[in-house]
């Protein structure tokens, strides 16, 4: 025990700046939050470096009851941008409440839409509210939020498929929505407001010249509340997300349709709806009525969805072929443990915790570009951040060819 102190010692004070540079990088994340307004939309993105953009704000009412007094319970004052996927009521609604609430200087950069006008007094009142600071989104246009995290704009007006001019009474103003693929590190986020899936008498099918867009992506915010001219089969097995979100209240719709939640789960989607709504039920076990916010996470590696864990898979981080070394002090330990890992020169590492049933309870990052030797910490929590009980943990780092896998105690 004494020696490995001593050795530990040594060990820190050689790495005093890894360790430092190790202790607070595990809680940096991108945040995602699809905020219940009911029948509507509403996400509210904040960076890692607290970059904003609020995308639709739900109904009328909606800005001022619901979207303002989220905002204020995390801190929130102002926005870097604000962007609507189109001009219906159930998403531009709110936002004129949000922007007059906060103060238009309070937008820092822009409001950003898919430009041309909407013939009703929803839209006026928007454009009036919005006007000094509005801008026009261009397709492929790049939103640069900060910390790594950039929003794409991958559809506006129809994405080609649709000709000038670009109102109401050409087109459907669904087909004309504003698509965004908000990417961080190896996550991808989409959201599209609720844009067509199906060429009718009303709609023209925008997703599929969409989706080669898009790509794969890890979560998707559902498009038109799960109703059945929307989320198309090129569509979803395109995006083959691992997690759908479906914004939806009451609503005579039919919102949302058991075709759509059907088809989300046959390819592989758990489902969180933020309210029951009026159509479908989701097949049991492959998803969950939250009944609020649906919040999600993402940091190095993982991403949580109201508190769930979803691993990103082990191209997420990329993995040493072979770890060499695995120390851990103090163990046993009390608030929290340092992990020193070792031989992985310019490799980065992810280290995995599991309780004595084999669960996985947290997964650490450390960034090891250029650098032989690591230190990351663990603060005795879980990823959804609540204290583990006391007891034995074993801790894994994994590698290509193998992995040292070593026990820790909790006092
Ligand atoms: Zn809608």
């Amino acid at each position: 025990m004494k020696t490995t102190c001593l050795r530990m010692l040594t060990l820190a004070l050689t790495l005093g700046l890894l360790i430092l540079l190790g202790a607070g990088q595990s809680r940096a994340s991108l945040e995602i939050h699809c905020i219940d307004v009911g029948q509507g939309d509403c996400t509210l993105i904040i960076s890692p470096t607290g970059g904003t953009l609020l995308f639709d704000a739900g109904t009328n009412g909606r800005g001022n009851d619901t979207v303002i007094p989220y905002m204020q319970s995390l801190g929130l004052s102002a926005l870097d941008y604000i962007g609507s996927s189109h001009y219906h009521m159930d998403h531009v609604g709110g936002i004129d409440e949000v922007v007059n609430s906060l103060g238009i200087d309070s937008v820092r950069v822009s409001v950003l839409d898919r430009g041309w006008s909407y013939t009703t007094i929803t839209y006026q009142d928007y454009a009036n509210a919005v006007a000094p600071k509005r801008t026009t989104i261009v397709d492929n246009q790049v939103i640069d939020l900060g910390g790594g995290v950039t929003a794409t704009c991958v559809t506006v007006n129809g994405n080609g498929a649709l000709s000038p001019p670009f109102l109401s009474s050409n087109h459907d103003e669904n087909d004309m929505c504003v698509g965004l693929l908000v990417e961080y590190g190896d996550f991808d986020f989409f959201v599209g407001g609720d844009l067509s899936g199906v060429n009718s008498s009303s709609y023209s099918d925008i997703e599929t010249p969409t989706a080669p867009d898009v790509g794969d992506v890890d979560v998707y915010r559902v498009d038109h509340h799960g109703s059945s001219s929307n989320s198309n089969t090129n569509f979803v097995s395109t995006l083959l997300p691992e997690v759908s979100i479906i914004s939806v209240g009451s609503n005579s719709y039919g919102h949302p349709t058991q075709t759509i939640l059907n088809r989300l789960v046959s390819y592989g989607s758990y489902i969180y709806q933020t309210e029951t709504g009026s159509g479908g039920t989701i097949p049991a076990g492959e998803g969950e009525v939250v009944g609020g916010h649906v919040v999600i996470e993402v940091f190095p590696g993982y991403f949580t969805v109201d508190g769930d864990f979803y691993d990103l898979g082990i191209s997420g981080v990329e993995v040493a072929a072979q770890p060499l070394s695995l120390e851990i002090s103090p163990n046993p330990f009390f608030g929290e443990t340092t992990f020193y890992l070792g031989g992985v020169g310019g490799r980065d590492l992810k280290l995995e915790i599991y309780d004595v049933q084999g669960r996985l309870v947290n997964v650490l990052s450390a960034v090891g570009a250029g650098q032989t030797l690591q230190a990351v910490s663990w603060n005795g929590r879980s990823v959804a951040g609540s204290p583990v009980a006391p007891g034995v943990y074993f801790v894994r780092l994994g590698g290509e060819t193998g992995n040292v896998p070593r026990k820790v105690v909790r006092r």
